[in-house]
């Protein structure tokens, strides 16, 4: 058991002078001294060492959630050429990934594509234990048409038939999320950008492979036609939302569709550019989305869509380390300190269908950092936080 005391407590419910008392993994109590106090001594009852760590002038948050993640990728500049390594080593990349991405004060993440079963046995490890990491909740491999988006390492599938195996094998797999293409990419040289991919049949057959088992979708998309696609499907999450119309932001808001919009994707390749040796092609479709994107936060912030934090981590210049750069974006395009803590905590548990993390509440997972400063009041306190707890245990 130990207690964080003398600082404030910030989370979606505010921020507030708290102790926060944790044991065997969870929070057992927030409040003043006495309420800790009183969690303390039930534990000191069953002879539990009682740890004080003093937090005054600190503020302990919920850890962050990132939607969007790609274990096995390296934040290199031409991703393409990581087909060429061995299964072996893209397991060793997640598992560096994972450990950075805890350090930096992230207790969960949602891996939208990578390998066979990586991401989903990487997640079966660190619930084991035998890795360090936020818990992880992954889709197995996208399912795209053939030769669409990300087709180095997606399962191609063409007509409802196909589409709808292709997503029961990723079930079979054990899959939390389904992950699918609606619409071309940025980093597959050919695929046009914002052109649809997957048909309106095709992502209904996606859609009702996942709905028996109440399993979440997710679906990347840049161009309108392909969003709308999606959402009119039944889609959870619309990935980048890149050409995101007034309309259809308005139909997602109707809908309850989330929006993963990961800036920090289009911005590490825009910001970083052919020369830092990103192909011509991906820098040249980025440079080309720019100003529509900020249209679609526009859009998605004038009609209430919900807005669940994600990275797209791994992809070029957007490594897992630099999460709280997202943060710091989604306050640019327009969302208060609050919204993005809102976004990046439960709104993010949400999507990820995760009920014990989120908040600093009993009950919780003791899944906590420590900051310097209060985020609800400055996005920028994600940055570099003292310490990270993943289930009470001391990570940093
Ligand atoms: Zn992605």
């Amino acid at each position: 058991m130990h207690v964080l005391t003398g600082g404030s407590v910030a989370d979606v419910d505010g921020t507030r002078a708290a102790d926060v008392a944790v044991a065997d993994g969870e929070i057992v109590a927030v409040g003043d001294a006495a309420v800790t106090e009183a969690a303390g001594s039930v534990a000191e009852s069953d002879d539990a060492d009682v740890t004080r760590v003093d937090v005054s002038g600190k503020v302990v948050a919920p850890g962050l959630i990132d939607a969007h993640v790609h274990l096995m990728m390296d934040a290199r500049p031409d991703v393409a050429t990581a087909a060429a390594e061995s299964d072996y080593t893209a397991s060793f990349r997640a598992a560096r990934n994972l450990r950075v991405a805890a350090e930096a004060g992230v207790v969960a993440v949602r891996d939208l594509g990578s390998r066979g079963t990586l991401a989903l046995d990487a997640g079966e490890l660190v619930a084991d234990g035998t890795l360090t990491g936020p818990h992880v909740v992954a889709c197995g491999r996208n399912v795209i048409m053939t030769g669409g988006h990300g087709n180095w390492f997606g399962r191609e599938a063409d007509g409802r038939a196909e589409v709808r195996k292709a997503a029961r094998e990723q079930l079979k797999d054990g899959a939390d999320v389904l992950k699918c293409m609606a619409t071309g990419g940025v980093l597959t040289e050919g695929a046009v950008t914002g052109a649809p991919e997957l048909t309106p049949d095709e992502l209904e057959a996606f859609t009702d492979a996942a709905a028996p088992t109440d399993t979440p979708t997710a679906a990347h998309a840049h161009g309108d036609a392909g969003i709308e696609n999606a959402v009119r499907a039944g889609i959870t999450s619309i990935e980048h939302g890149t050409f995101m119309s007034r309309e259809t932001a308005e139909l997602m808001a109707e809908e309850g569709t989330y929006w993963v919009p990961t800036a920090s994707a289009l911005h590490g390749i825009v910001d970083n550019g052919v020369e830092a040796g990103i192909p011509e092609d991906a820098v040249r479709k980025a440079e080309d989305a720019v100003d529509a994107f900020a249209n679609a936060w526009e859009h998605a912030l004038d009609a209430g869509v919900t807005i669940a934090m994600g990275t797209d981590a791994g992809t070029p210049f957007n490594a897992f380390e630099d999460v709280a750069g997202e943060l710091a974006y989604m306050v640019e395009y327009g969302m208060s300190p609050a919204e993005v803590l809102e976004a990046a905590t439960v709104n993010a548990a949400d999507l990820l269908d995760l009920d014990d993390v989120g908040r600093v509440a009993e009950g919780y997972r003791a899944d906590l950092v420590v900051l310097d400063a209060d985020p609800n009041d400055d996005a920028d306190a994600w940055a570099d936080p003292t310490s990270v707890y993943l289930g009470g245990e001391h990570v940093v």
